[in-house]
């Protein structure tokens, strides 16, 4: 089973501006996009912009970094959406759902009353992408 990083993936295509996205933050440490399979309304990725796999080989120094956005991120966008809370998630692995090799957090809303679509089950136009961003921008 592959381990190891590989630069090759849609995130590092991403994070160079090659593969457009809906980015409501960026700095020296990572970008955050908007997924375009949300589970929910106003679900991100956070994304370092250092290459690692996942959680299992990310430097814990890196990672320290990361959370402090993942934190200011996830604040916002539970106020700009009012969401009830919070569910942040990472995969590690295909056994446990990954899909992209590059690690990243999901911020994802949660709703009182409301169902989550599965990952990777409903995907959500352009537009309304850009018109959740924008919002989620404006409390950053
Ligand atoms: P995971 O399956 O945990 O590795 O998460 C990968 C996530 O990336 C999924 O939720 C996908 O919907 C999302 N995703 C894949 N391609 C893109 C893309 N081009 N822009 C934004 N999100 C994406």
């Amino acid at each position: 089973m592959p381990s190891s990083y590989d630069p090759n993936n849609i995130f590092t295509k991403i994070i160079a501006g090659d593969i457009p996205s809906h980015k409501i933050f960026e700095d020296d440490v990572c970008v955050s996009i908007m997924d375009i399979m949300p589970e929910s309304r106003g679900h991100v990725l956070v994304v370092p912009k250092k290459g690692a796999r996942n959680l299992i080989d990310v430097d814990p120094d890196d990672l320290a970094e990361l959370m402090k956005r993942v934190q200011k991120i996830a604040v916002a966008v539970k106020k700009s959406m009012r969401a009830d809370g919070i569910l942040l998630r990472q995969s590690s692995e295909e056994v446990a759902g990954q899909t992209v090799y590059h690690l990243h957090f999901h911020i994802i809303p949660c709703y009182a009353g409301q169902r989550r679509n599965r990952h990777g089950e409903v995907e959500v136009s352009n537009d309304d992408l850009a018109e959740i961003a924008e919002h989620i921008r404006a409390a950053l």
